[in-house]
């Protein structure tokens, strides 16, 4: 029974890793890695009508500033932490 068990995990995990993978490349999203976790960023759709993967535009007028795009603006950002936030009593000082 153990070695169906690990036989089941040896075969899940890389498909586990390749459909993370695809989502990511399919979703727009940027991957950022911090020290005690990761982080997924939305990115501008190339395909996108209005912004054409640019991710926003300027607006006309006195002070023009960048309007951004509903195709990165509105998606939510994602952190995920792996490991426990230190909490700087067990470290050294310096
Ligand atoms: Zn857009």
């Amino acid at each position: 029974m153990r070695a169906r068990t690990a036989l089941l995990l040896v075969a899940a995990v890389p498909l586990t890793v390749t459909v993370a993978a695809t989502a990511l490349k399919a979703g727009h999203w940027r991957l950022t890695r911090f020290p005690y976790g990761i982080r997924l960023e939305p990115l501008p759709r190339p395909d996108c009508p209005d912004c054409r993967g640019e991710g926003g535009w300027w607006t006309s007028g006195p002070y023009p500033d960048m309007e951004a795009c509903w195709c990165w603006a509105e998606r939510r950002e994602v952190s995920l932490r792996l490991l426990p936030r230190s909490t700087g009593i067990d470290e050294p000082p310096f």
